[in-house]
């Protein structure tokens, strides 16, 4: 039997028809049964253009529909779907295609004189853009191709995708996931979330990282429900779409914008029965402030690219605040001493293991980091701190590289942001260590203060005192406009790291 998703998401399709699937507030529409026959189509270009079971289709454009008919596409054709980021530069993109030897590169049209160089310099032998359908583009070419209905048969642990990790703590790593992976997270998804088919999901995010494309669009096919594809997040035009959605995923920095606006009511939110947030911490103010504010508890779960997701706060029953709730169905989850990795008392602080049949099979020809992260008994190392508090729910701590060892002890950055986020005066903080010559590592705090507030690092320092232990206090503050921040409001830690190294030096 073959366990090609795209079997799976073809039978919902062919079963929704004419229903819709996605739509664009331009008025695009593709119904089940048309994302269906797109499909077909397109996957007969591919396979004109040469792409054979295996392949890697790699895809920087913008969002739209037809990027979603296009991963289709290569799912049904057997090949593997390689999203990537349409921030990454030339430079970057000639890693990423050198490092994943892609039969097709699908460009946007701005840079396509650039991108055939580089596949030239890369040994890339196909490229297109994707486009509508009258412009030269895989899409123009599907007019005239054969489709191919035929779906080629895949074994659960043949790829399905590779996507680049967010590169917050170094270099982007390809997580190798499987049809397995992605069909048991969707499935698991959509009975969590309580999905069905007639939710309409209001998608505000990017479609090249795990949360926007392998979970929102992913439990759509499986739900055979739908979605608003927006090009980004923009509070008017989300007010004005939610009295007609039912689900919106977000990542923290949607929320904290829409808590921040007037127009945030009950009545707004009356017909939405379900606010996700992931990616990144939502903070306990946030979720405090939208539940007082429209009556709905976000949802908050955690997730990352090798693993979709694996931790939710349940659908039904308490979602707490602070925390990213409880492992999903088939998830299981360790926490261990960093340094023995043996597991750790419940309630203490240590790494987050995850074992289940979403864990990706490794990161593409990295043999020695798959080895390092992915233990032989099938759990992953998450590089993430983490602890299961009273109620069995987890909280994570922060990133294990972002852990701050100053004289021999450890500081969480989280904790100390934390209080210094309470301080009059201020918007948020990041805590990061710099390289101390008697430390080892010197507890820095970057602020980012309120328009016209005009703090001081005395005054901030001073307000710590009493309020922090003295070996989490930290040494220096620094003032920024506001903290850099990717796509998805992670915040990079690593370029403050690199813009204040030489702090104590
Ligand atoms: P890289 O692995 O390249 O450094 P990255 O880890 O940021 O980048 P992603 O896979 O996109 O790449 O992100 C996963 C990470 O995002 C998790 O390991 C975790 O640190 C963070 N994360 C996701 N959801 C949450 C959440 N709800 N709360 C806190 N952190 C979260
Ligand atoms: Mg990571």
């Amino acid at each position: 039997m073959s366990h090609n998703l795209f079997e799976t998401f073809a039978a919902r399709m062919q079963a929704r028809g004419d229903a819709d699937f996605v739509t664009t507030r331009e008025g695009r529409r593709y119904s089940h049964a048309d994302a269906l026959a797109g499909s077909a189509r397109l996957a007969g270009v591919l396979v004109e253009l040469g792409v054979t079971p295996g392949d890697r289709v790699a895809v920087q454009v913008d969002k739209s529909p037809e990027a979603i008919l296009l991963y289709l596409a290569t799912l049904r054709v057997g090949a593997v779907y390689l999203p990537l980021n349409t921030g990454y530069t030339g430079d970057e993109i000639r890693y990423f295609l050198s490092d994943a030897e892609p039969a097709l590169f699908v460009c946007r049209p701005a840079v396509l004189d650039e991108a055939r160089t580089i596949a030239g310099e890369t040994g890339c032998p196909a490229v297109q853009t994707l486009g509508t359908a009258a412009d030269g583009s895989l899409m123009e070419a599907t007019a005239s191709a054969t489709p191919r209905e035929a779906v080629e048969p895949r074994e659960e642990n043949d790829l399905a995708a590779i996507l680049y990790t967010s590169g917050t703590t170094g270099r982007s790593k390809g997580a190798m996931l499987t049809h397995r992976n992605l069909g048991s997270n969707a499935a698991t998804l959509v009975k969590a979330w309580g999905f069905g088919e007639e939710d309409r999901l209001i998608h505000a995010l990017p479609i090249f990282h795990t949360h926007g494309l392998f979970v929102a669009c992913n439990v759509t096919l499986m739900a055979g429900s739908s979605m608003l594809f927006l090009p980004k997040f923009d509070a008017d035009v989300i007010f004005e779409e939610m009295p007609r959605g039912t689900v919106m995923m977000g990542v923290p920095t949607f929320y904290t914008r829409l808590v921040a606006d007037d127009r945030l009511t009950p009545e707004v939110t009356a017909r939405m029965r379900l606010f996700v947030s992931g990616s990144a911490p939502l903070t306990a103010e946030t979720h405090q402030a939208f539940e007082e504010k429209t009556g709905h508890a976000i949802l908050e779960r955690y997730g990352m690219t090798e693993t979709n997701m694996n931790i939710s706060n349940p659908y039904d029953g308490a979602r707490r605040a602070g925390t990213v709730g409880q492992p999903l169905p088939g998830v299981e989850i360790r926490i261990t001493d960093r340094e023995s990795g043996e597991e750790v008392p419940r309630g203490e602080i240590g790494m987050l293991q995850v074992r289940g049949p979403n864990v990706f099979i490794g990161y593409w020809r990295m043999p020695e980091k798959t080895r390092e992260e992915l233990l032989e008994d099938g759990f992953f190392i998450t590089g993430d701190l983490a602890l299961v508090d009273e109620h069995g729910y987890v909280q994570i701590v922060g990133r294990d590289k972002d852990l701050v060892i100053s004289g021999g002890f450890n500081v969480y950055p989280k904790e100390v942001e934390q209080v210094i986020d309470e301080l009059e005066g201020v918007v948020e903080s990041a805590v990061v260590g710099l390289p101390h010559p008697d430390l080892g590592e010197g507890v820095t705090a970057v602020v980012v203060p309120e328009a016209g507030a005009e703090l001081t690092e005395a005054e901030v320092l001073g307000q710590l005192q009493g309020r922090l232990a003295r070996y989490k206090q930290p040494k220096r503050v620094f003032f920024v406009d506001s903290l850099p921040r990717n796509t998805m409001g992670k915040v990079q830690k690593n370029q403050l790291r690199q813009q204040f190294q030489d702090t104590y030096r």
